[in-house]
């Protein structure tokens, strides 16, 4: 039997960064993906590479390589991934309060710019200017299309010489540097790194459960394609993601439009609303999401869910063609802000890793490079 440095669970976009990474190393690697394609979050998502929503530190770090990545590995896998950017719109002065100190605790991000309300209309006629008090643009979020990224990256791997991928090979032991699929197939490596999302709890329950994680479930939609080429730009956010994303939390005027918000929105809050829309290479737009908390969730979507984040967009956005052609949901892991991103070794030479939180998108390949510098380390 073939030993490979490092086999790799899960072929999403955590399992396709470490296999990448590996083999950029000149190491030697198998990828086992329990479906022909993956069809976990990371095919489920809005394509955003966030730095935007990443606090300052490590989490920034990673973004900020994984950035890098994705630019790379889009002109070399050949993938859509547009520098489009984010703008936070604020209709309220609270709102507009939290950019401005966010702006101003932080003179080292890269591409912010705060805009008022004439540039907005001029440079993105399509956002409604009723009540609007300005926007904080970055231009360093960019966007893939996750269906056709994750395909392509799949693609790419597959054809490198030292890669080995294993599409419907689902993996249910994984122990002494071997691992084993439930079709009878077995694999040795010096190292192996369990990507399988928040399904990683079916082969590691114990260690799920004594980290205290949980699963959060988000249920999104997009529409047709938008007529007459009509571009939305950057990806759109609202006050709600002020009291989303934890780099906001940084700014002592979250608290006011959070309390303000919950008041006026109570039913959003109660899914976990914060609406975003983003736009794709072929014109549709993605439109989110909810987060509810839990070990199981319905296994439904919620026409509730829908109206809600459709009715708070339509104070935002003015979109040629709303209708909504499919909704879908997916979930991930969940830890604390402190287990962000979770990375556990659960026996010698296995590592669980998983972003634990919405961001697996943005900081893939950072975390990736990560965990391979830290099994280097280790193997010293
Ligand atoms: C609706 C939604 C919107 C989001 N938007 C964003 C965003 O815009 N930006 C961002 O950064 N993040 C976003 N996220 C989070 C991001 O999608 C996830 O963090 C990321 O996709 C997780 O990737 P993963 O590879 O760890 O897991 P997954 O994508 O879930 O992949 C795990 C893979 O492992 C396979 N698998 C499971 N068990 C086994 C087994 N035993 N054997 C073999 N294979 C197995 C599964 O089939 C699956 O393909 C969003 C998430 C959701 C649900």
């Amino acid at each position: 039997m073939k030993l490979h440095d490092l086999a790799v669970v899960g072929g999403g976009i955590l399992g396709l960064a470490c296999a990448i990474s590996a083999v950029r190393r000149g190491q030697s690697v198998l990828l086992c993906e329990r479906d022909t394609c993956a069809r976990g979050a990371s095919v489920r998502n809005f394509g955003m590479v966030w730095l935007i929503g990443q606090p300052h530190g490590e989490r920034l770090a990673l973004g900020k390589r994984s950035r890098e990545c994705w630019l790379e590995l889009a002109r070399e896998a050949g993938f859509w991934c547009e520098e489009s950017g984010s703008l936070h719109v604020a209709y309220h002065d609270d709102e507009w309060q939290v950019l401005t100190e966010f702006v101003d605790s932080e003179p080292d991000r890269e591409g912010l710019e705060l805009l008022d309300r004439s540039e907005v209309q001029r440079r993105w006629p399509a956002v409604r200017t009723a009540g609007l008090r300005g926007a904080l643009r970055c231009a360093t979020d960019l966007r893939v299309d996750p269906r056709e990224a994750i395909a392509a990256l799949t693609q790419w791997l597959t054809a490198q010489p030292e890669a080995e991928v294993w599409s419907g090979a689902t993996v249910h032991r994984v122990t002494d540097g071997e691992l084993h699929t439930t079709d009878g197939r077995r694999a040795a490596a010096r190292e192996i790194v369990v990507c399988s999302g928040d399904d990683f709890r079916t082969l590691y329950p114990d260690l799920f459960t004594a980290a205290g994680l949980t699963r959060c479930k988000l249920q999104m939609m997009r529409t047709r394609p938008q007529p007459d080429g009509w571009r939305l730009g950057p990806t759109l956010a609202t006050g709600l993601s002020l009291c989303h994303y934890e780099s906001f939390a940084r700014c002592p005027g979250q608290a006011a439009v959070r309390e303000r918000l919950a008041a006026q929105w109570p039913e959003h809050f109660g899914f976990g609303i914060h609406v975003l829309a983003a736009q794709n290479q072929l014109g549709e737009v993605l439109i989110g999401d909810s987060h509810e908390y839990g070990l199981e969730f319905d296994s439904v979507e919620r026409v509730e869910i829908e109206a809600l984040i459709l009715d708070y967009l339509a104070n935002v956005l003015e979109l040629p063609d709303p209708r909504v052609a499919e909704r879908w949901h997916g979930t991930y892991a969940r830890g604390t802000a402190e287990q962000v991103p979770f990375v556990a070794s659960p026996e010698p030479s296995v590592t669980v890793v998983t972003s634990a939180a919405g961001a697996g998108m943005t900081m893939s390949f950072g975390l990736a490079e990560r965990v391979l510098d830290g099994l280097a380390e280790r193997d010293l």
